[in-house]
């Protein structure tokens, strides 16, 4: 792809995340403290918002800018849009050599892979090549042809991405392969964000990258917040449109869906989310949404459900300590785990 078409891409998630972004109504506190809301910035090819309860006004605003500089950390680790990041690098020279990364990458890789045995292949860091081809078959409006799918689906499979601990480096089995991190990055820098937030002395807390969001409220300082739920059936930006309101104390929260990126190709609808298996987009569940106790869980296992479809979704959650799922189907019926009802205020 060309550096123009790269651009025009991210400007067009840009707007695409504009929207997704979920609805932050606010949070109730038991003290008295300062508390501001950063608004809407933009990193990450998408936009951010951070809300800090502290003590003063000073630890506040420390706070935030901390936890926004988190967020441009970690675009310049991952993000694959930005040549000159770490991961950039690795996509253009892990065929020829090992690349030697830093620790923090090589941790999110290594989660990736565990993800991906978690989750039997349906989530996959080395889906890159495929994410391109139907990029480019969406521009073309063009169906990528059978020898196109095979010749792609042989440079994707996350066996074929190979982890040295002892060495910290990168590499690829198979020539032309390249890593996106895309499904699992917003809730790494999330996380990083809430860290810092913390060493800055907040109380509580609210970081919101691209409509996922982790929030955090430290003993004495009972922040509720109230996420809406967005409505895959009526997308507008009103915050009228909210299904749901989630409540949520110290929990991240991910969204994963074909709602708001998608693309027709031929009259087809696809995804942007690809099933690695099938080679092309999922068209199971209009959304899912993931709660969890960090927003790296949250994001990774919402991209996997996404590709797992509402089965095997819900029993792969439901395996898992901690985390909910609330499932929405291209018909509205929502299908949730078991412990999903406690984080839904009722009406
Ligand atoms: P999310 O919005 O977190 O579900 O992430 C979607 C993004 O993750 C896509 O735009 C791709 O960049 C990437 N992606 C697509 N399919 C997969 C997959 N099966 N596993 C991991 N990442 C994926
Ligand atoms: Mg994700």
């Amino acid at each position: 792809m060309s550096k123009a078409d790269k651009k025009f891409t991210r400007l067009l998630i840009l707007v695409f995340f504009l929207v997704l972004t979920a609805t932050v109504f606010g949070c109730r506190s038991r003290k008295k403290s300062a508390r501001i809301d950063s608004g809407m910035r933009t990193v990450m090819g998408t936009v951010a918002r951070v809300v800090v309860v502290a003590d003063d006004t000073e630890t506040v605003k420390l706070a935030i800018e901390n936890a926004m500089a988190e967020l441009h950390r970690t675009d310049g680790l991952m993000s694959d849009y930005n040549d000159a990041s770490e991961l950039s690098r690795v996509n253009a020279e892990a065929f020829n050599k090992p690349v030697v990364v830093g620790a923090e990458l090589f941790s999110v890789l290594s989660e990736a892979v565990e993800y991906s045995k978690k989750t039997n292949g349906a989530f996959d860091v080395t889906v890159g090549p495929m994410v391109d081809l139907w990029r480019e078959a969406a521009a073309m409006n063009v169906t990528p042809d059978a020898n196109k799918i095979t010749a792609t689906a042989a440079r994707v499979g996350y066996d074929k991405l190979l982890l040295d601990a002892e060495k910290s480096t990168v590499r690829f089995a198979v020539k032309g392969m390249r890593l996106d991190l895309g499904g699992i990055a917003k809730g790494w820098g999330i996380d990083r964000a809430i860290d810092a937030m913390r060493a800055a002395g907040a109380k509580g807390g609210m970081v919101d990258v691209g409509g996922d969001i982790r929030c955090f409220a430290e003993r004495g300082h009972t922040e509720i917040w109230r996420i809406g739920l967005q409505d895959p059936r009526h997308v507008d930006d009103s915050g009228n449109s909210c299904l749901l309101v989630l409540k949520l104390v110290n929990d991240a929260v991910a969204t994963s869906g074909d709602y708001r990126r998608f693309a027709y190709i031929e009259g087809k609808k696809y995804s942007h989310i690809i099933d690695v298996k099938k080679a092309h987009g999922t068209d199971k569940l209009s959304s899912v949404t993931v709660i969890a106790p960090i927003a790296i869980q949250a994001d990774a296992l919402a991209t996997a459900v996404s590709v797992m479809g509402s089965d095997k979704g819900i029993e792969l959650i439901e395996s898992i300590k901690g985390v909910e799922a609330i499932l929405i189907d291209e018909n509205a019926k929502i299908t949730m785990t078991s412990g999903a009802d406690e984080f839904i205020e009722k009406k």
